[in-house]
């Protein structure tokens, strides 16, 4: 099927990737699968699962690849994104999950990896604005700086593999989503 996506989407904290994923997932009618919200949902329900993860998310700590892995596995072989696709939000994070999901999906099987680019004085200056309590200076900094030091090898790495497209995440809403699904249909015309 043409329109069937099948994508991973990064960008900072405050690069607005929450609210372009929920309209790439409607638009290309793929479900948007985010661990953290994966997570968030099992530490609520109390399950065994959830409270060891909650013991790593707490702690500031990644879940361990094998968990993690297994839980992507699970999740992508579900009716929902066999048929329709994904939009992956939050995997990969780590080399070792890569290497996992492009053995997951075969290696034609993911069609784009997003960097959704917005510059770090730009979201620190959003999240500066919401005034969140856990926005000090400080914290802010040091999420961005843990943000560069994981990704930035996972973006390297998708990048080597040609499978990495940076999109200006500055911009109204609108403007960004037009960037945003230019930049996809382009590569879905690739396929
Ligand atoms: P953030 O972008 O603030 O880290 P997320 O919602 O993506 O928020 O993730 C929240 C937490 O869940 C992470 O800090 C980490 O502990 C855990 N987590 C989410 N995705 C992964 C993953 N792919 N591998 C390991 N841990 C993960």
């Amino acid at each position: 099927m043409a329109g069937r996506l099948r994508a991973v989407i990064f960008g900072r904290q405050g690069a607005g990737k929450g609210t372009q994923s929920a309209r790439l997932s409607a638009h290309y009618g793929a479900p948007h699968i985010s661990t953290g919200d994966m997570l968030r949902a099992a530490v609520s329900e109390g399950t065994e699962f959830g409270r060891k993860a909650d013991e790593y998310m707490r702690g500031g700590n990644l879940v361990p690849d094998d968990v993690m892995i297994g839980v992507v596995r699970e999740r992508l072989a579900k009716p929902d994104a066999v048929e329709g696709g994904f939009l992956l939000d939050g995997f990969p994070r780590t080399l070792g999950q890569s290497e996992a999901l492009l053995d997951i999906t075969g290696d034609d099987g993911i069609d784009v990896v997003i960097d959704l680019d917005v510059p770090l004085d730009v979201v620190t200056a959003r999240m500066k604005g919401r005034g969140r309590a856990d926005d000090t200076d400080e914290a802010i900094a040091r999420r961005l700086e843990l943000y560069e030091k994981e990704t930035g090898p996972v973006l390297a790495w998708f990048e080597r593999r040609g499978k990495l497209v940076t999109v200006d995440g500055v911009g109204t809403e609108e403007e960004v989503f037009a960037r945003l699904s230019a930049a996809v249909d382009r590569r879905l015309g690739q396929r």
